[in-house]
């Protein structure tokens, strides 16, 4: 990037609780920031083209924008569809046209991924993902989301992967009805976001007693991910985070957990250890996603 001088960009995180927008070119030169709560796609977006407008009219126009989202989205440039947020269950914000909102607010150009697509990019820039050829990262909030990069480029495809949406067996202690995802029931997403998590026990996981069995199941619905992730993948890493991944402890368990499930088939340095430097927190923090966003921007 050193090609960009000091050019100033915009990163947007999108998310389906909130979304942080950002004015900067990386970690160490973060010139505005805010944050907005998801509402309805007319108020939030509105809210979002408010900010940069007001920093563009006082600083002068962005180099370009990187917009971050919740999902699914269409990520294919010749569809008719391209930016737009499509079946999500997020009410009011099924077929919404977010990319276009967000360019014709702005004015500047936007390059468009999904939310944790975002992250990940901003992870391998500048945090844990730092010189791997394939790296995943996690987000375990709300829902459970994931994108895989390969040298640095989010994979697309068909469409993005969903990593949160696959079938996972359960765990003989979890003894609750199905879990919540409304399409799959038993999905990651269905068994441990911080949505399923609430609707089995009826709290946010950091608030249990450290002994509660709701650590050990959620622990183990996310090592299952993870060992599939590995052997389908291969990643060099995967980073995990969002706001369920805050409940201390946590990141050591699942990769105990993984450790256990991988059985020890896997050769290499990095598995002959406790997987405490394979399966990592985000480096960035929570700043991941919009920062990521800036790396996005980058690419317009
Ligand atoms: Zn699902």
């Amino acid at each position: 990037m050193s090609d960009q001088g000091d050019k100033l960009f915009g990163g947007i995180e999108a998310g389906g609780t909130k979304f942080n927008c950002i004015v900067g070119s990386g970690p160490d030169d973060v010139r505005a920031q805010a944050r907005f709560e998801t509402t309805t796609p007319e108020e939030t977006i509105s809210q979002v083209v408010r900010f940069f407008d007001g920093w563009q009219v006082e600083h002068g126009p962005l180099s370009g924008v990187g917009l971050g989202s919740f999902g699914p989205v269409d990520l294919d440039p010749a569809s008719a569809t391209y930016g737009h947020i499509t079946s999500t269950p997020k009410p009011g914000w099924c077929d919404t046209d977010i990319l276009s909102a967000i360019r014709q607010g702005l004015g500047v150009p936007v390059a468009f991924d999904t939310d944790v697509n975002c992250a990940g990019l901003g992870e391998w820039q500048w945090g844990r993902g730092q010189g791997t050829s394939v790296m995943a990262y996690l987000t375990v909030g709300t829902g459970i989301g994931g994108g895989l990069l390969v040298n640095g480029r989010p994979v697309h495809g068909l469409i993005h992967p969903e990593m949160g949406h696959v079938p996972l067996l359960r765990h003989r202690d979890d003894k609750a009805a199905d879990g919540v995802c409304p399409a799959h029931g038993n999905c990651a997403e269905g068994l441990a976001s911080g949505t399923a998590i609430r609707a089995r026990w009826g709290r946010i996981l950091s608030q249990f007693e450290p002994s509660h069995p709701a650590y050990n199941v959620v622990a183990d619905y996310i090592a299952q991910l993870c060992v599939m992730l590995t052997f389908l993948c291969s990643p060099e890493r995967i980073i995990i985070g969002g706001g369920v991944m805050e409940t201390t402890g946590l990141h050591g368990l699942i990769a105990m957990k993984t450790k256990e499930k991988l059985g020890g088939y896997l050769q290499g340095e990095v598995m002959k250890g406790d997987l405490t430097d394979y399966i990592v927190a985000p480096g960035l923090g929570a700043r991941a996603g919009s920062l990521g966003a800036l790396v996005l921007a980058k690419t317009v």
